[in-house]
């Protein structure tokens, strides 16, 4: 669902992080946002904010996951500027919103398409079908390559791909393996596009699906931080498997975001009900009865991919201490963020983020002019160094690349 590029935004001080090394602690030219540019930003945002205080808003006073009220508040707004506030759970480390909409205000949030509107105005760019498919087809290419070697055995298949926007990526896996795909997504303008292009799809949420079909994979790609009951759509999504099927689903690392990004008032937002990290996904997924099978991670983003399997639920062990840490990372993010936000930009880091965003408009312009006089996907987009973590698993092709993180 989530595919917007902020790295691609025409304006705001930017600089690289691809050489990032994940060892240090936040530097200068890791900051994609600059707390002037973080300003600009949510004013563009404003308008758009205002009317999103009008929907109904509630607040959770406990973890989804191990219902603790034992929570430590790590943000107060979100990167658009509204009154959000973001939470740490002290008992089993998973992020969550604690002021957010109702259900139904999400769900009237996503059908308005209030929600590309805002992400448009965050990043200066806008969002129409057609970019955002060509944003889908890169992460699509990669996903059927990656998952090719244990897809294949469901040939012809069922396939639920949930949050599954314009059916770019169910279209990969139909093209490659034959499989009979349904797409599940709130926006219905997209769930439109993909029917448009033949693909079965319905406007909805997993949350409230009740339909019986069991299915040999289930995709959750860039969507679980928009679930809005992360417990309960995840014990659906076990569920609605076959015994030995597969389900996919990949997280954007709060703790990597903080230390790519910037403190979480940089990068979390009103549709990002809930975040995990690397350290705090796996235990959490064999709690709600998922076996990791294999694990994929770019290095160089917060992108984690896992395959899974239904297993027996195992119970969540405590984070023990990890999280008094991931505070202290935090807090220590945010001094460091203020600080370097204070300072001129050298003219070199300037002219290095001058240059990278002009190579990225080349990138689209060519990747747009190509999509116009070809049937390949339209933009490729970078893919990261691949590396998997679990390399005793059998894999047919050996690399796995995710995209660009949803920022
Ligand atoms: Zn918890």
């Amino acid at each position: 669902m989530d595919f917007s590029l902020s790295l691609q935004a025409g304006e705001g001080e930017l600089f690289s992080f691809w050489t990032w090394d994940p060892s240090e602690s936040l530097k200068k030219e890791t900051i994609v946002i600059r707390p002037s540019d973080l300003l600009r930003r949510q004013k563009r945002c404003r308008s758009e904010v205002k009317k999103l205080a009008l929907l109904r808003w509630e607040t959770v006073a406990r973890c989804n996951l191990c219902m603790s009220q034992r929570s430590v508040i790590v943000s107060v707004r979100d990167r658009y500027g509204a009154p959000v506030e973001t939470a740490l759970c002290m008992d089993c480390g998973l992020f969550y919103l604690v002021g957010r909409f109702t259900p139904d205000s999400y769900a009237q949030f996503y059908a308005s398409g209030g929600y590309r509107r805002v992400c448009s105005q965050f990043n200066g760019v806008e969002y129409d079908v057609d970019q955002i498919q060509s944003d889908q087809a890169g992460y699509a290419q990669t996903l059927v390559k990656a998952l090719a070697g244990y897809v294949a055995n469901c040939r012809n298949g069922r396939l639920l791909d949930i949050g599954g926007s314009t059916g770019i990526i169910a279209r990969g896996f139909v093209d490659e393996f034959g499989m009979r795909a349904t797409i599940l997504d709130p926006a219905e303008h997209e769930v439109a596009a993909a029917k448009a292009s033949g693909m079965n799809a319905i406007a909805g949420v997993i949350e409230k699906w009740d339909r019986p079909e069991k299915y040999d994979l289930v995709l959750l790609c860039r969507s679980i931080e928009h679930l809005t009951d992360l417990r309960g759509a995840l014990r659906k999504i076990r569920g609605l498997l076959k015994p030995d099927g597969f389900f996919y689903c990949d997280i954007s690392d709060f703790m990597e975001l903080c230390r790519l990004v910037g403190p979480p008032e940089t990068f979390t937002k009103i549709d990002h009900c809930y975040w995990l990290t690397h350290s705090t996904a796996p235990g959490i997924f064999r709690m709600l009865g998922f076996d990791l099978f294999s694990t994929y991670k770019a290095f160089d983003s917060d992108c984690v991919g896992y395959l899974l399997r239904p297993c027996e639920p195992v119970p969540l062990s405590p984070p023990f201490g990890r999280t008094a840490d991931q505070v202290a990372e935090i807090y220590r993010t945010r001094q460091e963020w203020i600080e370097l936000g204070k300072k001129r930009i050298p003219p070199s880091q300037w002219a290095r983020g001058k240059a990278y965003r002009m190579k990225r408009m080349f990138q689209r312009s060519m990747a747009a002019v190509r999509g116009a006089f070809s049937d390949e996907p339209a933009v490729v987009r970078r893919q990261s160094a691949p590396g998997r973590i679990n390399p005793a698993i059998p894999h047919s092709r050996g690399e796995f690349g995710v995209s660009l993180a949803c920022l």
